[in-house]
């Protein structure tokens, strides 16, 4: 008979302190556990000293911390990529970003993503599967415990990889509340991001939590939105700085709004004044994006100089705005880039 061993990263405390119980232990070893894996970064129940070896044998035998396995670690610069294999030979990725405030850690929430935004690596293959909690939480995890070996923590999370968060709701707003409980990380230094899903975006701002909801809209009419982000045929443009407009209203916490700069497309003057008078009087802030080059798309990254005209004009109508440092261009850190370059390896 083959034993099959729970993973206790997989369970919640409450399930945790069940399983406990059922080996009759106390509830509060729960705690000591997540304690060890979660603060301490320990995956071996020998190691965890204050727990009974009684204990530690029940938890050989019935029990494992099975966490993602790191298939390529690439760096460049301040940024570094991850590509995580998962228990059932699915990949994701997550990205390292070291900036002069902290080092924040982009982490996927599905396997592919089903949106098919058209300048995206990650829709070439579809959606997956959705991300458990713990597997958003893990990428985390994993990246702070190489970290930990330079003395750094993981300050910031952006929810940003491959895969729509809010397709994937209860996991990743439970993976929310679970990065400050296990990890120490407030929701004040968490994004969340969406193409705009308009019913998540309404339940996400009654759910009391204090993130920043980031809104890629890349395109202010809805034709061209239509080509770019098919999600746009059932929330055009209108009804997503709509729904912007109320989260920030409710939350009182400023939406960013993500703008891929795409030459002669959406990177005219005409295009800023445009966005501009979308975002007016809402509590906003723009990102302009130079697109990472994915080959065979029919785009290409506007100039600099054109990106700075752009930025000028929302700034002189009153637009917060920055244009975001290329930060790992050289190693495709645009979304599911360097998990369709492994899947093009392994299939090869
Ligand atoms: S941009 Fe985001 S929502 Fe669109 S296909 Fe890529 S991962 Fe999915």
């Amino acid at each position: 008979v083959v034993r099959i061993k729970r993973n206790i990263l997989a369970m919640q405390r409450s399930e945790l302190e069940h399983f406990l119980e059922t080996l009759g232990e106390q509830k509060y070893r729960a705690a000591q556990i997540i304690d060890w894996v979660y603060k301490k970064r320990v995956f071996d129940f020998v190691a965890m000293s204050n727990l009974p070896q009684r204990l530690i044998r029940r938890l050989d035998a019935d029990a494992c911390i099975q966490v993602p396995v790191v298939l390529q670690r690439q760096s460049a610069r301040q940024t570094a990529k991850y590509l995580f294999a998962l228990e059932d030979g699915n990949t994701i990725e997550s990205v390292l970003m070291q900036y002069s405030y902290g080092n924040a850690v982009c982490v996927s929430t599905q396997v592919g993503c089903g949106m098919g935004c058209l300048f995206c690596a990650s829709a070439v293959g579809g959606r997956k599967r959705d991300l458990l909690a713990w597997e958003i939480i893990a990428q985390v995890l994993l990246i702070q415990k190489d970290l930990d070996v330079q003395g750094q923590r993981v300050s910031h999370v952006t929810i940003m990889g491959t895969g729509e968060p809010l397709d994937n709701y209860d996991a990743v707003v439970c993976a929310i509340r679970l990065f400050g409980e296990y990890l120490g990380i407030g929701q004040r230094r968490i994004t969340v991001s969406t193409c705009g899903l308009v019913p998540q975006i309404e339940r996400l701002q009654s759910e009391q939590l204090a993130v920043t909801l980031s809104i890629s809209l890349h395109a202010t009419d809805n034709a061209l939105r239509d080509r770019l982000m098919p999600v746009n045929r059932r929330y055009p443009v209108e009804q997503v700085v709509a729904a912007g407009r109320q989260y920030g209203k409710v939350t009182g916490r400023r939406v960013s709004y993500e703008y891929i700069m795409l030459k002669g497309l959406n990177d005219r003057p005409e295009h800023a004044r445009k966005l501009a008078a979308l975002l007016s009087g809402s509590l906003c802030h723009v990102n302009l994006i130079a697109w990472n080059v994915i080959p065979g798309r029919p785009f290409a990254p506007s100039d600099r100089s054109t990106i700075e005209r752009f930025s000028a004009v929302l700034s002189k109508m009153g637009i917060p705005v920055t244009i975001r440092r290329e930060m790992g261009g050289e190693i495709q850190a645009a979304c599911g880039q360097l998990r369709r370059g492994q899947a093009e390896v392994e299939t090869e």
